[in-house]
């Protein structure tokens, strides 16, 4: 590492909404795994069903973020209980800022670092995380434009490019999400064949305050609906399809 890099993870700063843990991870290819979070501020989409508008909004991300150098976030990482080796960056979009130290020193303290991402931007740094998770929004979202679909191909060319094979989570919630990501799967498969692909049930946004029974049964109602579509989806065969665990345990309790 040398001097000048060392300086700069010492002096680079990132928006941080919040650092977490022990939790566990609810979702795609580490799904109920222990682990922690860190979530960033900053996104380029705005998804009608957005679970974490503190890391989003602009207004909400000044009131929220605290300004971190690297060595802060992982230092507020080891203070943190428990034992998880996978930590995920997770956002808002993380692929917004240069993360190329954070990842070094995440590596080297001897995590497995999991990046979750949209696939609007590559970055390069984005190479050298053990797990890459990209989840391309459905119609539902009102970020499945063509624009947006340019972005996330291009980001798959990219990744491609460097190597780099990630897993594809898309959240649905209803037909027209799943008829999108039927559609998508087969285009993938064309082009990357057999990158893992995880259905993801939506959660409805209700709020903390929601009985957490309601959130469960809204939840689980969901999750038995997909999964008798999945079952019966040809192009579903290889795929898996999970609840966004963090969601039943939890409801939309914030840090976890
Ligand atoms: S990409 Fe993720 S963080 Fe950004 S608006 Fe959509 S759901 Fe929220």
């Amino acid at each position: 590492v040398s001097a000048t890099t060392a300086s700069r993870a010492r002096t680079r700063t990132f928006p941080v909404i919040e650092i977490f843990g022990p939790t566990i991870q609810g979702e795609g290819p580490d799904a109920g795994m222990p682990c922690n979070f860190i979530r960033l501020g900053g996104c380029d989409y705005r998804c009608t069903w957005c679970d974490s508008m503190h890391a989003v909004d602009p207004a909400l991300v000044r009131e929220h973020a605290k300004r971190m150098t690297a060595e802060r976030i992982v230092a507020l990482l080891d203070e943190l209980p428990g034992t998880a080796d996978l930590v995920v960056i997770s956002g808002g979009n993380p692929a917004l800022h240069d993360l190329e130290d954070l990842v070094r020193l995440l590596k080297a303290s001897g995590r497995i670092v999991s990046v979750e991402t949209q696939g609007s931007r590559w970055r390069r740094w984005l190479e050298s995380v053990h797990r890459l998770v990209v989840s391309p929004k459905p119609p539902s979202s009102g970020m499945a434009t063509t624009e947006h679909m340019r972005a996330f191909w291009d980001f798959m060319a990219r990744a491609d490019a460097a190597s780099k094979r990630p897993a594809i989570k898309v959240v649905v919630f209803d037909h027209v999400d799943f008829d999108w990501a039927v559609q998508l799967k087969l285009n993938l498969e064309a082009s990357y064949e057999g990158l893992p692909f995880f259905v993801s049930a939506g959660t409805n946004v209700m709020g903390e305050d929601f009985p957490l029974r309601y959130q469960r049964q809204g939840i689980c109602e969901r999750y038995q609906w997909l999964c008798e579509h999945v079952a019966a989806e040809p192009a579903f065969a290889d795929a898996k399809v999970l609840p966004q665990l963090h969601a039943l345990a939890w409801g939309q309790e914030k840090g976890r």
